[in-house]
């Protein structure tokens, strides 16, 4: 992995130009692909979509700001906390269906993340995730045939266990690969389990 100079984002709200991480180069070594969708490679981390500033504490969504060159190696990637997610999700415009599933997916990583820094979410963080993911499900979102399988799984994540396992079970994966998340979903569903868990493991890769 080799970071170059980082980017500069010019927060929409206050200006504030923030860090954000830049890689010359990297790679996948190592990777780990969890069921929520979430590629987590240690050689190759990625900034968030979308940033909080740390000078006025706004979010604002990487792609819509104006970034410069920076001249630092280091850089944030950015990704937010469950707390911070929850704001973020209150904050931006949900208009066009790529801003509902961006923030959607942004809020459901973080919640996951309690789970994979092997934490355990509270009872109050549990019932805002399922309240938020039950309110995003009901809108037309992932309705692209390759999506069925996050959609599925996000019903699954909230305990809608004959839900996620009736869409998959309409669903005829493509290859091999997706047949084998489609079948270790349903067995995740059918012991009524709504932990994210890993789907390629990147220690055992080695
Ligand atoms: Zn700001």
């Amino acid at each position: 992995m080799q970071p170059t100079e980082c980017l500069l984002a010019k927060c929409p709200h206050c200006k504030h130009k923030k860090k954000i991480m830049q890689l010359m180069s990297g790679n996948t070594f190592g990777a780990t692909l969890w069921s929520d969708s979430k590629q987590v490679a240690p050689m190759l981390p990625t900034p968030s979509p979308i940033q909080k500033c740390p000078n006025c504490g706004h979010f604002y969504e990487l792609r819509k700001v104006k970034l410069k060159q920076g001249s630092d190696l280091w850089g944030e990637t950015g990704w937010l906390q469950f707390d911070d997610a929850i704001d973020a999700y209150n904050e931006l415009p949900r208009e066009t269906p790529q801003e509902r599933e961006q923030l959607t997916i942004i809020f459901a990583w973080a919640f996951n993340d309690i789970y994979r820094f092997d934490h355990t979410p509270t009872p109050e963080q549990f019932d805002t995730f399922k309240r938020v993911i039950s309110e995003c499900l009901q809108l037309p979102i992932f309705t692209a045939p390759d999506q069925t399988l996050i959609k599925a799984e996000l019903y699954r994540e909230i305990g809608m266990f004959d839900k996620c396992i009736s869409i998959l079970n309409d669903y005829n994966p493509g290859n091999e690969f997706e047949l084998d998340i489609k079948n270790k979903i349903i067995e995740k569903a059918e012991a009524n389990d709504t932990k994210v868990f890993k789907l390629i493991d990147g220690r055992n890769r080695f």
